[in-house]
């Protein structure tokens, strides 16, 4: 497969011999620890909370059947395209006809509805969907979902191999996988089979069904069969983010052996951790020097430019880079492979070091969607909302990986900042693009690449599973949500309780209850803008003065953070109790010198909570400078924008006359008309 120097071949005997030693719980990398922490199931958390709840509810009741309901052609096309596109057909596109063609046997008919990913996108709702009937169990849900899969695996029934893409079968039947001249990144074959064998995954563990796992087994067998080293063809994903698909097909089989047989294919699980690696390490392999095995370069923007273990920047399309990372750091949790760890960690460093945005956005450029160079960091920039998500699917496995707060902290950034903006507060409207500075950005019913909301319900569905997580000897506090957990550690039964008004208030109150008293670690996370380190890389800088307090049974005890938590050791026992008080005190931040793009600029925060300035509160905000001195209160407001704390201050207009400001959390823009808006405003 892939072509090896001698250095590699003694590289590839390190990390076999490096693998050998895979089992023990710590294993070390060449500068990066690795300590693997287990997020939960989701059946093992209940999620109880003030702020996300309620908005749980909303995605359960109204944003699922929303999507499903717009997938299939139910809406009304509020952008032109879409308009334009109704009055030529008579109608509006509908993802599931393609399923229903193919299963009726139609091939090369040049007519298919949607992009080519539509069938991915189908997936990833089912996916969503799925982990939100483990907190919600809705019959009515998963009757709709059994009626979709019938559907899809008519589809697949009708191809003797099992393959199943219905843009390459309705419309490039020869090019199967982008080969004699296709093109995957176009086509997305791997990508759509991989979100069907996720989707296929989650479905089987929230239902215990099989119908779907059983397509999307099926189609891995084919994908292993075809694609590999050589005499297989030479292909990776055109899309990042089958690699962790596949990687969990084969966690799935390894864990529930029994499974197996209730397949209508033999499962050799093996091979689906083997197509992982493929798909990893094949990237910049273009083929063997005699011109065999050969493919054309996909080139950075599918960060194919070369092999992955030398790229040192993350690059290209920021979707396919943030889930390709992904699968990286995921499939580094299996191999413990140094060039793994050291890949994931230099993809993160660059994102986060060098190319995120305050709000968790990524991806600076528009022009194929991609990340800028280093320090890029335009107010107007792109920020699609996958790529956000992407960023915190990659932080959430990084976490993981090393058991590193900072990680959490990322992610959280994400969620309450570049994630939440993507969608309505109502459920039914959203963003694709989330940039710091607009006049009229405006969300939509639904888009021609409606990509962004079936991320958004894969995101808010898992996130459950990262609020906890565990060894062998300690108990990760990651995020500050009202739930309700057990972790079974080592036979013990721990059961944690979180009670906050978080990201509001900063106090959580978090009840430690084993089944019988045991002495281990409850590591509670420090988040870093709590102790004036806004990014562990100085890519912005921020200071609070409030202290963070910590107390276990009333009594204080130091913070210390270390590796971004707090850790607690002693024998813990029936109704002890943890409280942590964060300082949710407004605060400045400022960028680092060397993006120039903001210099000289100042943005305002409270807890996780990036906010900014919305014409409707403001109405000289294009005159606005802010003094960084200038005091900020910050108020809760029940009836604004579904509660919301605001910050109120003094800004200068032009004449240097002081006037008041309103500044509402930046996920919340839009949601009162359309408005200008900014994040960043000029020093004075
Ligand atoms: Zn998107």
């Amino acid at each position: 497969m892939k072509r090896t120097t001698p250095i590699e071949s003694i590289r590839n005997v390190a990390a076999s011999l490096l693998m050998l030693s895979a089992n023990l719980s710590f294993a070390q990398s060449a500068s990066h620890p690795l300590r693997i922490i287990h997020p939960l199931s989701l059946e093992q958390v209940r999620v109880s909370d003030q702020f996300w709840s309620p908005k749980l509810k909303v995605w359960d009741s109204k944003t699922v059947y929303d999507v499903f309901d717009k997938l299939e052609g139910k809406y009304e096309p509020d952008r032109k395209d879409l308009i334009d596109e109704k009055a030529k057909l008579g109608r509006t596109r509908n993802a599931f006809l393609n399923f229903d063609w193919v299963a009726q046997g139609k091939k090369n008919t040049g007519e298919h509805d949607g992009p080519p990913w539509y069938d991915g996108l189908v997936y990833e709702t089912i996916r969503g969907a799925a982990d939100l009937l483990v907190e919600y169990p809705d019959p009515k849900l998963e009757q709709k979902i059994d009626g979709y899969i019938d559907r899809i695996a008519a589809a697949q029934a009708a191809d003797p191999d099992g393959y199943l893409n219905t843009y390459t079968t309705l419309v490039k039947p020869t090019q199967r996988w982008g080969t004699n001249g296709g093109d995957d990144k176009w086509q997305h074959d791997i990508y759509n089979a991989g979100m069907l064998i996720e989707a296929a995954v989650h479905y089987y563990k929230a239902t215990g069904k099989t119908k779907l796992l059983d397509v999307a087994t099926k189609f891995s067998n084919y994908i292993y069969q075809q694609i590999g080293p050589a005499p297989k063809a030479n292909v990776i994903p055109g899309h990042g983010g089958p690699e962790e698909a596949i990687l969990k097909l084969y966690w799935l089989f390894r864990d529930e052996p029994a499974l197996k047989a209730k397949m209508s294919v033999p499962v050799d699980e093996n091979h689906y951790y083997t197509m992982a690696r493929f798909w990893i390490e094949n990237r910049g392999n273009y083929g063997e020097k005699d011109g065999s095995h050969a493919r054309k370069s996909d080139e950075s923007y599918n960060q194919d430019h070369m092999s992955v273990f030398t790229q040192k920047t993350i690059e290209g399309h920021a979707v396919r880079a943030t889930l390709l990372a992904t699968g990286v750091a995921a499939t580094a949790l299996e191999n413990k492979d140094d060039r793994y760890v050291e890949t994931a960690n230099n993809y993160w460093d660059n994102m986060i070091g060098k190319r995120m945005f305050i709000t968790g956005g990524e991806g600076a450029i528009a022009d194929g969607e991609r990340f800028g160079a280093n320090h890029f960091l335009p107010e107007s920039a792109y920020l699609e909302s996958c790529a956000a998500i992407g960023s915190a699917f990659f932080s959430q496995r990084m976490n993981q990986l090393e058991a590193d707060g900072k990680y959490i902290d990322e992610l959280e950034r994400v969620l309450y900042n570049n994630l939440l903006s993507s969608v309505s507060l109502d459920g039914s409207h959203y963003f694709y693009e989330n940039p710091l500075v607009a006049t009229d950005h405006k969300r939509w019913a639904w888009h021609s690449c409606p990509c962004c909301p079936p991320m958004l319900l894969k995101m808010v569905s898992a996130m459950p599973g990262f609020i906890y997580a565990y060894d062998n000897d300690a108990v990760y506090v990651n995020l500050f949500i009202g739930s309700d957990a057990t972790i079974n550690q080592k036979g013990n039964a721990i059961r944690i309780r979180q009670m906050t008004q978080y990201p509001w208030k900063g106090e959580s109150i978090i009840e430690v209850d084993p089944a019988s008293s045991k002495a281990f670690t409850v590591n509670v996370r420090i988040p870093g803008w709590a102790h004036s380190v806004e990014n562990p890389f100085g890519l912005y800088h921020s200071k609070v003065s409030e202290p963070i307090v910590l107390k276990v049974n009333g009594k204080a005890i130091p913070v210390n953070p270390k590796n971004g938590y707090a850790a607690i050791h002693r024998t813990w026992k029936k109704g002890d109790r943890i409280e942590l008080s964060l300082p949710m005190q407004p605060r400045v931040i400022t960028p680092n010198d060397s993006i120039q793009t903001i210099n000289g600029k100042v943005a305002l925060a409270s807890g996780p909570i990036i906010y900014g300035f919305e014409g409707v509160d403001n109405a000289a905000l294009s005159e606005y400078m802010l003094s960084a001195n200038t005091p900020l209160k910050l108020t809760y407001k029940p009836d604004l924008l579904n509660g919301v704390n605001v910050i109120t201050g003094e800004a200068m207009d032009k004449s240097a006359k002081a006037v008041s400001f309103t500044a509402v959390p930046f996920y919340t823009f839009g949601n009162r008309g359309v408005y200008p808006y900014r994040v960043w405003l000029p020093k004075q």
